[in-house]
Parts: C-alpha cells; sequence; structure tokens
C-alpha cells in the first residue's frame, strides 16, 4: 500500500468503525508536523488530545524511552524496578502531593479514582456500606469504561451500553448551587474536568473551582480533578487547577504523562486518600512499569523547570488575541479557552466542524471537530509562533476572514 486511498479503504475494511477519522495517513512526524504517505506535510493543531503536549518525536523523551528499552521494560508488580520510586517521588513532588498509584490509560485512572474516592468514604468518612455518592457535571468526558459512561450525559457516549454503573449524581458545570444541592452525608466525592475538554473547552465561570474546593472542604468531600487533557502545562500552568489557586484533593492524570510515547496516567493524592488501599485490592499489570516510569521521568524533568508551561500562557495569549477576531468578524459564535487550547464554535454560515477541519485538512492543518460546530485548537506547546501564526491563517482563511 502506497497511496492514502489505499491505506483509508483498507482501514474501513477491516477495523470497527467506532471512529471517523479525517482521511489522511500519518507516516512520520517531528515537533508540530506530521507527514502522510504521499509526502505532504500537515501542522497538528491536535498534539493528539494533549497527548503530544512535548511534541512528536521529542529528543528527550525518545532517549529516555530508548535507553530503558535496551535495560528492562515490564517487571509487573509482582517485583519492584529502580525506576519506580523516582516516578513515584518526582510525581508527588510535582503535584505537591503524598502518594502515587500508577496505572496505563487515562479511564484507568478515573476509574481509579472512583474506587480511591468510595472506599475512602466507607473507611475513613464512614459512609454505610453501598452508598457512597460521587457528583459530576453534565458534558463530562473521563473516558470510555462503562462505569464512566454511566456518568455520562452524551447519548453517543452511553447510549446501549446499560445496565448502568449506579452512584452517580450529574449537576450543571459550572453551577455552585446545584452542586451544593446534591451533596450529602452519603456523598464521597466531587469529579470534574477544570476545563471540560470532549465538551469543547468549557471553562467554568470564575470563581467556580474555588468555589467548588471550599464546599468539599466544608462537607469532607474529595475533590477529585481530572486533569488528564487539561494538565501538564497545556492551560499555561502544571495544572488548570492552578489558575484559582486550587489544590484539589485527587489529580487524575494521562495523556502527556507518557509524553505520546506510551500509555502512562496515575492518581495523585494524600496518604489519607491513597493509603485506603492494601496489598491485592487494585491495580494494573503495566500499571508503573520501567519503560511507563522512564518515560514519565522526562516528562516530569521537561515539566520542573516551568519553561514550557511560560511558553503555553505567553502562545496561549497570542492564541486567543489572534481567535478574537474571529467572533467580531461573525466567523464563530464562541471562541474558549486558556492557554494553548482553545474551543471555537463555527458560525453556521462558515460550515459545521467537520467540514472546517476538512477544509484546513486540505490547507495542511490537521484539528479536530467536536459536538458538530465547535473545532478545537491544541498544538502541541513546543510550536513555534511563526508555525502557529501560519495555522491561525489558514483557520481564518477556511472561515472566510
Ligand atoms: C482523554 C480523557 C480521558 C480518558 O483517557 P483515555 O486515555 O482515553 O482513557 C479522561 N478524562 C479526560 C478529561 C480526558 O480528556
Amino acid at each position: 500500500m502506497t497511496s492514502p486511498e489505499e491505506f483509508l479503504a483498507a482501514a474501513e475494511a477491516h477495523s470497527a468503525h467506532n471512529y471517523h477519522p479525517l482521511p489522511v495517513v500519518v507516516a512520520t512526524a517531528e515537533g508540530a508536523w506530521m507527514t502522510d504517505v504521499a509526502g505532504r506535510r500537515y501542522l497538528d493543531m491536535l498534539a493528539g488530545y494533549s497527548a503530544l503536549n512535548f511534541g512528536h518525536g521529542n529528543r528527550r523523551l525518545l532517549d529516555a524511552a530508548r535507553a530503558q528499552l535496551e535495560r528492562v521494560t515490564l517487571t509487573s508488580r509482582a517485583f519492584h524496578h529502580d525506576r519506580f520510586a523516582d516516578f513515584c517521588t518526582q510525581l508527588a513532588e510535582l503535584c505537591g502531593m503524598e502518594l502515587v498509584l500508577p496505572m496505563n490509560t487515562g479511564a484507568e485512572a478515573v476509574e481509579t479514582a472512583i474506587k480511591t474516592a468510595r472506599k475512602w468514604g466507607y473507611r475513613v468518612k464512614g459512609v454505610r456500606d453501598g452508598r457512597a455518592k460521587i457528583v459530576v457535571a453534565d458534558n463530562n468526558f473521563h473516558g470510555r469504561t462503562t462505569t464512566i459512561v454511566s456518568f455520562s450525559t452524551d447519548p453517543e457516549a452511553r447510549d446501549d451500553f446499560g445496565p448502568y454503573t449506579p452512584g452517580f449524581a450529574i449537576v450543571p458545570y459550572g453551577d455552585l448551587a446545584a452542586l451544593e444541592a446534591v451533596v450529602d452525608d452519603d456523598t464521597v466525592a466531587v469529579l470534574l474536568e477544570p476545563i471540560q475538554g470532549e465538551a469543547g473547552v468549557l471553562v467554568p465561570p470564575p470563581g467556580y473551582l474555588a468555589g467548588v474546593r471550599a464546599l468539599t472542604r466544608a462537607r469532607n468531600v474529595l475533590f477529585i480533578a481530572d486533569e488528564i487533557q487539561s494538565g501538564l502545562g497545556r492551560t499555561g500552568r502544571t495544572f488548570a487547577c492552578e489558575h484559582e489557586g486550587v489544590v484539589p484533593d485527587m489529580y487524575v492524570l494521562g495523556k502527556a504523562l507518557g509524553g505520546g510515547v506510551v500509555p502512562v496516567s496515575a492518581v495523585v493524592s494524600s496518604r489519607e486518600v491513597l493509603g485506603v488501599f492494601r496489598p491485592g485490592e487494585h491495580g494494573s499489570t503495566f500499571g508503573g512499569n520501567p519503560l511507563a516510569c522512564a518515560v514519565a521521568l522526562e516528562v516530569i524533568a521537561i515539566l520542573r523547570t516551568g519553561e514550557l508551561q511560560r511558553r503555553a500562557a505567553e502562545l496561549g495569549d497570542h492564541l486567543h488575541r489572534e481567535l478574537a477576531p474571529l467572533l467580531e468578524r461573525g466567523a464563530a459564535d464562541a471562541v474558549r479557552g486558556r492557554g494553548l487550547w482553545a474551543g471555537v464554535d463555527v458560525n453556521p454560515s462558515r460550515g459545521d466542524g467537520r467540514t472546517v477541519s476538512e477544509r484546513l485538512l486540505a490547507r495542511g492543518v490537521l484539528v479536530k471537530d467536536t459536538h458538530g460546530a465547535t473545532i478545537r485548537i491544541a498544538p502541541p506547546l513546543v510550536i513555534s509562533r511563526e508555525d502557529l501564526d501560519w495555522g491561525l491563517a489558514r483557520v481564518r482563511e477556511v472561515l472566510g476572514v
């Protein structure tokens, strides 16, 4: 197979159609650029939904992975390995927390957070067995397991996958009074994205996260921040919660933690909370494996200097300044976001999200639509200002601005 058309036809024929990818077949990538099988280059303005914050083929991450590949890649948690302690210590330190529980995918980390909160509720808070309640927000995206889709409000993600896991209450995102109204003595946790990614980069109203923090503290409820997409530099800070000076009880991390090289996720929290687990009660064969730890350690080292976060903040300000005219010129109905992360609701007069994404693809820019009208812009944080400007010029072009 050499032509993109052949690849696309073969992929259609022999894969489940649980995705609707844009018609591009990537062969190689470096930094913020991808090259397809026909040699055409594309600017990556999606960055693997923020899994590629540090860019494609990041030298430091590849070197760390390569070195570890030659040493040992998997021990299972039946044995210790020599990268594990460093990984846990340094990730805990980056988060200002005490304990780490490593997993692989984001959904697994969210599942881990749910199990942790329930066990904490029964063992520490004293909730009666089987009654633990976790409050989530509408339009959330926390992953694809049967339990997680049980509290999704997106019919696409949820329909036909029941029976659903009970124990969740759903409230409108950004509405503190609604949240307060459902928190009761059986509530063990509030689980939120500090910025909702899949929903279209929805930033909650100012004061919301701080309000959630105050409420959960007052009611002895855990505040779980799913920073899988918002965390690790994307918004111009290490964690999106920092924008409101909020420290949750638990961070859920994934995506960029594996540097786009391997899946690495983790729950990071206090000794009181993650200390509830005893041997045998939870785990994962690949969780915290040597290769994952080696890559994640390099990710943490990159983040520790704060350089990329500053870069994301500066380029992010530039991005949002450049996107503002879309609103003023009627090409967009809304532009949201923080740092190097934006959701643009395309005005229907300019086409829907998918059409706009396809037109951008034809001009050499890769973005992804969500929920019909929205396109998401989230380039690797290592993108140059010139490349970002070039990509934004293409966005203006396809939106007729
Ligand atoms: C992507 C994502 C997840 C799920 O991560 P997977 O690795 O795809 O399982 C969970 N929460 C948020 C906020 C995400 O963006």
